[in-house]
């Protein structure tokens, strides 16, 4: 009876591993095109906000302008609104980053963060209202606090608010990634600019760096995402991605970190850092689909803990299988009752790759074939045809 229920519970979570999350799902449904367009009304100055019971314009976000304080207390009060938990980190005598924060129910001290820098170039007293850099990643991570406040994640979430990218990205180089009662990092999304789509390709470009593989995998499970949600965009994996907006400080503390953006290389922004970034001059569609595809994005990974399946199946079996990182030869241990136990290799889009029995010997160790490439894998592993374990394999 045991048996048969965790082989039903097992398929149970593999299906809605290898599919999208309902959750998830219906987080998309509620994401609303009017909602996030007076989001970035009310951040470039078009729309009024309420704050200290006053009707206000945030006229600009320019870190040395005097409403880039009034840009942070409307995020403060937006996310605090909707039940988050805020920190408010002030690290400088000018800098102040916001963080809304949403415990997990399983994983308290395991995050996904969410990030976007709110602050814009500009000038002093000059109107800049920065539509495309940044207000647009930052409408997105409101819209995400507004559909997500319900939702139970096993792992927490973090949307992070940025201050003084502009100035060379001093919100997210002064965050403490560890230390205090701050939760370890599995991974960053950093948004910087998502309305702008000149030739109309819809083109979703996904930032990742060689040096820290997980990345690669994080970014092909999110282009993985648009495509199980019918998201009407291309995702185009750019290898090394963009080191000048935040995901650097996390690269830089070698922190997996992917950037979602507009495409930089062939369609940049002709408008950037100019006073013609304006809303008038955005893609709104595009920037509605990119904006969905960052919730949904932070939704998944929040559920799965970056993996896309369901996290501790099978918790009976001690196995393991080291080291990991591998280059090659796996060395597995387990205990010798419940040999022969398979694995299976899979690329993170669900392709197979390899599979192997693994009969206990002296050796207790197996090599992968030459002609695999480096990169991330889902390791699935089979007990008599029953799936009792997945977990990331990073192949050097
Ligand atoms: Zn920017």
């Amino acid at each position: 009876m045991k048996k048969l229920l965790l082989g039903i519970l097992l398929g149970l979570l593999v299906e809605i591993g290898n599919a999208q999350n309902l959750a998830c799902s219906q987080a998309l449904m509620q994401i609303n095109n009017d909602s996030l367009l007076k989001k970035l009304q009310e951040l470039v100055g078009k729309s009024p906000v309420i704050i200290d019971n006053t009707s206000q314009y945030i006229s600009s976000r320019y870190a040395f302008h005097p409403n880039n304080i009034l840009a942070a207390k409307y995020l403060e009060n937006t996310c605090t609104s909707y039940g988050y938990n805020i920190r408010k980190m002030e690290y400088s005598g000018t800098g102040t980053n916001i963080i809304a924060e949403k415990k997990g129910t399983i994983y308290p001290n395991k995050s996904i963060i969410l990030c976007a820098h709110y602050d814009c170039v500009g000038g002093n007293i000059t109107s800049f209202q920065g539509a495309d850099d940044n207000a647009s990643g930052v409408a997105a991570l409101l819209e995400a606090a507004r559909v997500l406040k319900n939702i139970d994640f096993p792992y927490s979430i973090q949307l992070a608010f940025w201050d003084e990218e502009e100035l060379g990205l001093l919100g997210s180089k002064s965050y403490p990634s560890t230390g205090g009662n701050l939760p370890e990092i599995i991974c960053v999304i950093n948004l910087d600019m998502i309305a702008w789509d000149g030739d109309n390709d819809s083109l979703a470009m996904i930032h990742v760096i060689p040096k820290l593989p997980n990345t690669i995998g994080y970014g092909e499970y999110l282009s993985n995402i648009a495509i199980q949600h019918k998201l009407k965009l291309q995702c185009f994996i750019k290898n090394p991605g963009e080191p000048n907006t935040d995901q650097q400080s996390f690269w830089d503390k070698d922190i997996d970190a992917i950037g979602l953006t507009e495409d930089y290389d062939r369609d940049f922004n002709p408008n950037w850092h100019r006073y013609s970034d304006s809303i008038e001059n955005i893609n709104l569609n595009y920037f509605f689909e990119m904006s969905k595809f960052a919730i949904i994005g932070l939704c998944e990974f929040s559920m799965s803990g970056a993996t896309g399946l369901g996290s501790e199946i099978g918790k009976e079996i001690s196995f393991e299988l080291f080291p990991n990182p591998n280059n090659k030869v796996l060395n597995f241990r387990f205990e010798p009752k419940y040999a022969p136990l398979k694995i299976e290799l899979y690329q993170t889009n669900g392709t197979f790759v390899w599979e192997k029995n693994l009969v206990q010997d002296e050796k207790n160790s197996i090599e992968l074939p030459q002609e695999l490439p480096t990169g991330f894998y889902f390791c699935k592993v089979y007990l008599k045809g029953d799936l009792v374990k997945i977990f990331k394999l990073i192949v050097e």
